[in-house]
């Protein structure tokens, strides 16, 4: 990366120079890619395989904040947040595209930054870089990623497939990237009235790598491999557990009953959420962010998921007819309402 201390401004290498320095480190190492960077487009050959394409994007001051989100962080978090979709698809990720406007502030070392932690998600789920754009903007930095993954044809899940009596799973545990995002603020906060402040973060390095350095489940497609699994129904966690849980119900056509107690949340989720005086539940439910994977599978699998300690079972689905419900530890149901995560101010 050079000194640390070096600025070079974009305009010295020019659009293709930096290109060059941005995409020199990659190597590919998916057999479906063809050709990746340096021709007009990318040629990838996936036989068999059903294509599974997602597009993100992510603009700065909407969806992250420079002022705590190191760039390298930001790199690997976009990366992660699209190789999550392709997982949500029951898919394995093999290829991204990234694409990237920047304004006069950044650096060529900033944008390295970047790409060094892009390179680090793409190492760590062995995904190819095979393109992108380049190019000027006047409002700070946007980033768009496009994921490309493959599924064999009877693999795919679909959020449309839960059934009524299906059991409704989470991966992991939720709430933690919500309140990640809220120490960060506050930090910030105290950063912006008095720059001598040292941020207060030791104890919660957990709920903070929740929110910076989210990781895809790609392990637990494996892991539903191993077990024979194929669940009914898949999404993953980007807007909170509630509005998630709906789009399953709405697009299968079913309810659910989702037990309060039963959601999974980690001890430094639930310790930073009493010091800031919200309830975990509400960071659980409408935070987002988490990149869990929420799936149904039919009830004879239970067998199967109930002693892996990846899976909790949250609840399970029931007739379109019996709503959608929270049902509180007390044991009374009360329908859920989806609130999910404003990134920032807009959306
Ligand atoms: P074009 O003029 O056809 O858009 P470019 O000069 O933008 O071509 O791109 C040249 C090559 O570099 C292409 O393979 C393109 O996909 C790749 N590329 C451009 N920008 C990026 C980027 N930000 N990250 C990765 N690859 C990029
Ligand atoms: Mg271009």
């Amino acid at each position: 990366m050079g000194n640390k201390n070096t600025r070079t401004s974009i305009s010295e290498l020019g659009e293709f120079g930096l290109i060059d320095r941005l995409t020199q480190n990659f190597t590919t190492k998916n057999g479906s890619t063809i050709k990746g960077v340096g021709d007009d487009a990318a040629i990838l050959e996936y036989r068999e395989k059903q294509v599974v394409i997602s597009t993100d994007l992510l603009t700065e001051g909407v969806h992250f904040n420079l002022m705590y989100v190191p760039l390298k962080h930001l790199g690997y978090k976009a990366v992660a947040v699209n190789l999550s979709d392709i997982c949500a698809m029951n898919a394995t990720p093999r290829q991204i595209t990234v694409s990237i406007a920047l304004s006069g502030k950044f650096s060529v070392e900033a944008v390295e930054e970047l790409y060094s932690g892009i390179q680090l998600a793409c190492e760590k789920y062995q995904v190819d870089l095979v393109g992108g754009d380049t190019t000027s903007s006047l409002t700070g930095l946007t980033i768009s990623i496009t994921a490309v993954g493959e599924v064999e044809k009877d693999e795919i899940v679909y959020r449309s497939g839960a059934k009524p009596n299906d059991l409704l799973c989470v991966s992991g545990d939720l709430g933690g990237a919500y309140m990640g995002l809220q120490l960060l603020e506050r930090e910030n906060e105290v950063f912006k009235v008095n720059e001598n402040m040292q941020p207060q973060l030791v104890g919660y390095d957990y709920i903070l790598e929740r929110q910076l350095k989210p990781e895809p489940r790609a392990d637990i497609i494996s892991t539903f491999r191993k077990l024979g699994i194929k669940p009914s129904s898949m999404i993953d966690i980007s807007d909170g557990l509630s509005s998630e849980a709906m789009h399953l119900c709405k697009s299968s056509g079913v309810g659910c009953n989702l037990f309060e107690d039963k959601i999974p949340m980690d001890f430094q989720t639930k310790k930073m959420a009493e010091e800031l005086s919200i309830n975990p539940l509400v960071a659980a439910l409408n935070g987002g962010e988490d990149y869990e994977l929420l799936f149904t599978v039919p009830l004879d699998d239970y067998e199967k998921i109930k002693n892996d300690p990846d899976f909790t079972i949250i609840g399970h689905m029931t007739e379109a007819s019996e709503g959608i419900n929270l049902v509180t530890a007390a044991g009374s149901a009360i329908p859920l309402q989806a609130q999910g995560w404003n990134h920032g101010a807009a959306k």
